[in-house]
């Protein structure tokens, strides 16, 4: 009995059995068909990784979501923080 370990040599065999058996005519149908599932792979691995990600923003809210600002009383402009007079309108943010 030989070790099971496949590389190219084995490949190359796997490829000449399945051409005898299956017949030059299903290789195109067989190829369509191991694509398809390494797409279907490759979806599932993506849409895995795209909930992953998007629980992870759920988890941590963009900084600029809820930024501490002061409204002007006069024209009702967001100022930052450290702004003591409004950058709209020039009047006092105290
Ligand atoms: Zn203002």
């Amino acid at each position: 009995m030989l070790p099971f370990d496949v590389g190219i040599p084995e490949l190359i065999l796997v490829f000449v059995v399945v051409l005898i058996v299956f017949g030059p005519a299903r290789i195109p149908e067989l190829a369509r068909d191991f694509g398809k599932m390494v797409r279907d792979l490759r979806k599932m691995a993506s849409d895995l990784t795209s909930e992953f990600t998007a629980q992870l923003e759920l988890d941590a809210p963009a900084p600029s979501a809820s930024p501490a600002r002061r409204v002007c009383p006069k024209c009702s402009t967001p100022n930052p923080l450290e702004h003591t007079f409004c950058s709209q309108c020039g009047g006092s943010l105290g």
